[in-house]
């Protein structure tokens, strides 16, 4: 197939093909030379070698070409989109009016609805579906909490800045964007493979890697071309001060999750006592991201739906588990991404089993997100699940992926699914002082060899006098991995190390005595585990309405929305044929049913033609129109049109609502039942 025909994939495939063949052929030309060889058979063979670098170039060239053509494709197909959502207040620019604000933006009336749809999904998905526990907690959050959860130390972006001009960017972003135009204009193959090995692990780099690299690659800054700074660390809290002395500092959330944290005791004892449960909350989250860009997709507040699913660490198998165990769809585990290779499709059973996936809670999740996101009318195929390489995890977290979409701007990081361990609560348990573990009762009580350690007051108040109710707190402190060390060591060494807050002591037998002592037991004391699925409903929206979008064939200027009825704004509108008192009542009775069905509707009065308001329609994705026209007054019959095929039926005005709430909620299907069952009405106004 010649270059030109071929999609990018093939290209990339016949390129890989091709770089390959010609590898082996410089082999086979340097073992004949090596061999000394006839000279006319060494020639033929260097002769097909130019042939096959010839081809490979040519392979090459038609890559970049197709890079560009690609690139350039996505801008016009971004700008078309961007205009349509602008003109019809799916998103404004937060303040406007006096020139914007980076990364701020509101949702207009279109917008609102279909975040107010997919909200309404969410909650039935995951609250309702799980009885999860629903909570809400305020945005203000005291520096203590932040503090413990890692946020106040860590929760920063390596920065860089322009030295001349002072302006700001993301290390990492540079150097992403930097490598990509390298890659695609890399016509050696083996460099262009190397060049993505390091592309890949762009999310592990640290501070002074990323400073490494941008020194090899010699990167300046955007636009300008001037030296860059060294990478240095940027922490993407909004401070501010609670009260007005101005001595408690504050920050805006970054994340919804600590407030489930720190409610932890109160919801274990509203659930019974009882694990696993899951608590979720939805609410604003604010990052002062350095250089908010990709539009709606980094911003700097936003909506995030949270949940924190508590377990036993000894167990994290899932109940539910079986339901989705045979969803198969595209996971992208680690092995495959530092390889530089593609996704794979697996189902959660065989990701599972093969270890891929580390317990069944997360994979649960993860199939009940690629449901969601799914139903929610994201194209699966543009949809994978990427699992975090191990240096981009936390240090406590076990095991992470995050669903990732495709839009324009490349593959965008929507949800975060992470098995965090027991880190969060111990940290809170720590700095608060107050308990946050769970008891477990056994089926039957066990009986147990534990360590009981008791001091021995009367020679600890001789030789620790003032201290010795301190040292006897601290000794009952310790755990039972402490106390074997202990053990060990005064029966070794004759005496043991205890640190105290004021420094270490010495401790001797005769200050304690550690003994293996027999125990029933009718439980296990332990801090749980979290696995966590978060959601940027924001970056969610913005891919659907990528995905979603689409110009009529045969009719640049009408643009639609395919959404599926549970996103769409309005799920129907309605329409008298002309702007005629006799059509009133008609258009009244179908309003009014259709709100009686729990259905947004709108009713277009104005005097555009039919067409024009089918396009205006189209144009915000309302799925389903109803027009009353001149037969409605004959035989109270309307019409009825489905947005993606155009199709109209004559249906009962009586019944018309029900049918659109049946389709809407999808018991029913438009080819399946309406067409079957209603008599078809050609559509002349289209
Ligand atoms: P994280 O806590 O960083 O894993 O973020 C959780 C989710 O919040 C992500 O999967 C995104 O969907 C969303 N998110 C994070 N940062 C932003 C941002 N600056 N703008 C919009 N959404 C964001």
């Amino acid at each position: 197939m010649a270059a030109e025909g071929m999609t990018p994939e093939e290209l990339e495939a016949a390129l890989q093909a091709k770089a390959q063949e010609t590898e082996k052929q410089a082999d086979t030309v340097r073992a004949m030379k090596a061999k000394k060889e006839e000279k006319a058979v060494v020639a033929a063979a260097v002769d097909k070698l130019k042939e096959l670098k010839k081809e490979l170039a040519e392979l090459t060239k038609a890559q970049a070409a197709s890079d560009t053509a690609g690139a350039d494709n996505k801008q016009v197909f971004r700008a078309n989109l961007n205009k349509v959502l602008e003109q019809n207040l799916f998103f404004i620019p937060s303040f406007k009016i006096y020139g914007g604000v980076g990364g701020l933006y509101d949702y207009g009336p279109t917008g609102a609805a279909v975040k107010s749809n997919l909200t309404e999904f969410w909650r039935s998905h995951f609250v309702l579906e799980e009885n999860m526990l629903p909570i809400e907690c305020p945005a203000v959050t005291p520096h203590c909490v932040l503090k413990a959860s890692g946020h106040v130390d860590r929760f920063l972006d390596m920065m860089v800045h322009d030295m001349e001009t002072k302006a700001f960017f993301r290390a990492d972003h540079l150097l992403g964007d930097f490598l990509e135009k390298l890659i695609a204009a890399e016509k050696d193959a083996a460099k262009k493979h190397e060049l993505e090995l390091v592309l890949a692990r762009l999310d592990e780099y640290k501070q002074e890697e990323l400073g490494a690299l941008i020194k090899q690659f010699d990167i300046k800054a955007p636009e300008t071309g001037n030296a860059l700074s060294e990478p240095y660390p940027f922490n993407l809290m909004f401070q501010t001060q609670i009260g007005p002395a101005g001595n408690s500092i504050g920050f805006m959330r970054p994340e919804t999750a600590q407030g489930i944290f720190v409610n932890f005791k109160e919801l274990l004892y509203y659930n019974g006592n009882k694990l696993p449960f899951a608590a979720a909350q939805i609410g604003q989250s604010y990052r002062n991201e350095i250089a908010p860009r990709a539009g709606l997709l980094r911003v700097r507040e936003f909506t995030q739906f949270e949940i924190e699913h508590f377990v036993d660490p000894e167990d994290k198998s899932h109940k539910k588990f079986k339901r989705v165990a045979d969803i198969a769809f595209n996971l992208y585990p680690r092995e495959e991404q530092l390889q530089a290779k593609g996704t794979v499709k697996l189902s959660l059973g065989d990701a599972l089993s093969k270890g891929i996936i580390a317990n069944e809670t997360l994979a649960y999740f993860i199939g009940r997100t690629y449901l969601f996101l799914e139903k929610a009318g994201i194209d699966p195929e543009r949809m994978r699940f990427r699992q975090h390489l191990q240096h981009e995890m936390a240090h406590y977290a076990c095991d992470c992926w995050d669903a990732e979409i495709e839009c324009s701007y490349g593959w965008v990081e929507c949800v975060g699914l992470a098995d965090r361990s027991a880190f969060d609560l111990d940290a809170h348990s720590k700095a608060s002082k107050v308990d946050l573990t769970a008891f477990k009762k056994f089926d039957k009580p066990i009986e147990t060899e534990v360590l009981q350690l008791d001091p021995q007051m009367k020679e600890v108040g001789k030789v620790f006098k003032k201290e010795a109710g301190l040292v006897k707190d601290a000794l009952l402190a310790l755990s039972d991995e402490q106390k074997t060390t202990m053990q060990a060591q005064l029966e070794g060494a004759g005496e043991a190390e205890l640190a105290m807050e004021s420094g270490t002591v010495k401790i001797t037998p005769d200050t304690v005595k550690i003994k293996t002592v027999k125990k029933k037991i009718s439980g296990k004391t332990f801090t749980p585990g979290v696995i966590e699925p978060s959601f940027g409903i924001g970056r969610i929206i913005y891919c659907l309405y990528e995905h979603s979008f689409y110009t009529r064939p045969g009719s640049e200027q009408r643009t639609v929305f395919r959404f599926s009825p549970v996103a769409a704004p309005i799920k129907c509108t309605v329409f008298p044929l002309l702007q005629q008192q006799k059509f009133e009542e008609s258009t009244a009775q179908v309003a009014e049913a259709l709100t009686r069905a729990g259905l947004s509707r709108k009713v277009d009065e104005t005097g555009a033609s039919i067409g024009k308001r089918y396009a205006r329609t189209d144009e915000i994705g309302v799925p389903f129109a109803i027009t009353v026209d001149h037969t409605t007054l004959e035989d109270n019959t309307v019409t009825l049109r489905e947005r993606d095929s155009m199709e109209q039926v004559r249906i009962p005005l009586l019944e018309v609502a029900e049918v659109v709430r049946c389709l809407c909620e999808q018991h029913i299907s438009w080819k399946d039942d309406v067409m079957s069952k209603y008599p078809r009405q050609e559509a002349k106004e289209e």
